[in-house]
């Protein structure tokens, strides 16, 4: 079946993210867009996402739980995960790698922690979008650990990537899959970096505001859409 997906969706839990981007809102969204399967990933967290699930099994939409993780590098990694457990015992491991900084919401904008329903829980107080001591090479293998899969984010991007930040993608990082920005010409980028060929490309909204949740275009092609399943896809070449 044709899984129409958008893995990377910020919830109101990153402090760059509007405050409408609630759990509820997010699948409302995927749900008028058509979508099949999203995942949440909030900077360095999955604290929303339990709440996310919930509001697409009303709606009958796969939610991954995942993450945006920044490195110790600062270069973004999305992390996909097949079940919540394992998404949360990770956001805990990585709140452990947070540098202890106090968010200014005036500054960086709202961190807000939804439950069921949105009913609003709390709004978190360390910052969120700092780097974690955590480094690339790291990555592949602790996400794996946690049942879930990485992704480096928007590879081609000036800006908090693996070629920003390194110039150079190496294969020993151990990615099998790598996420591009929509409309980024695949052909076009792995002529400039061959090192590239043979992995996975798939393409996100990085949405942060809930008109930057899109139409269903892009899907992957599973006997089911379900988070072990897109992870498992993920995970191989
Ligand atoms: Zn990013
Ligand atoms: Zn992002």
């Amino acid at each position: 079946m044709k899984c129409y997906y958008d893995f990377h969706i910020h919830s109101c839990l990153s402090p760059c993210a509007d405050d409408d981007m609630t759990p509820e809102n997010i699948v409302g969204m995927a749900y008028l867009a058509g979508l099949d399967a999203i995942a949440v990933c909030d900077h360095n967290t999955c604290e929303n996402c339990a709440a996310a699930i919930s509001a697409g099994q009303k709606r009958g939409i796969c939610v991954l739980p995942g993450m945006e993780l920044m490195t110790s590098e600062e270069i973004h990694v999305l992390f996909l995960f097949s079940k919540l457990d394992g998404a949360l015992e990770f956001s805990d491991y990585v709140y452990s790698k947070l540098p202890k900084l106090e968010n200014k919401p005036d500054i960086f904008g709202n961190q807000l922690v939804y439950g069921d329903g949105d009913v609003l829980l709390r709004s978190e107080p360390r910052l969120l979008s700092a780097a974690t001591e955590i480094g690339i090479y790291e990555t592949a293998r602790l996400a794996k650990f946690y049942n879930g899969v990485a992704v480096p984010a928007h590879i081609n991007r000036g800006a908090f990537s693996i070629l920003s930040n390194l110039g150079m993608y190496d294969t020993d990082m151990g990615f099998k899959s790598i996420e591009i920005s929509r409309g980024t010409s695949v052909e076009k980028l792995i002529c400039e970096h061959p090192e590239l060929d043979g992995l996975r490309f798939i393409q996100n909204s990085d949405a942060h505001s809930l008109n930057n949740v899109p139409d269903a275009e892009l899907y992957l092609n599973l006997n089911s859409c379900t988070p072990s399943e897109i992870t498992a896809l993920l995970s191989v070449e």
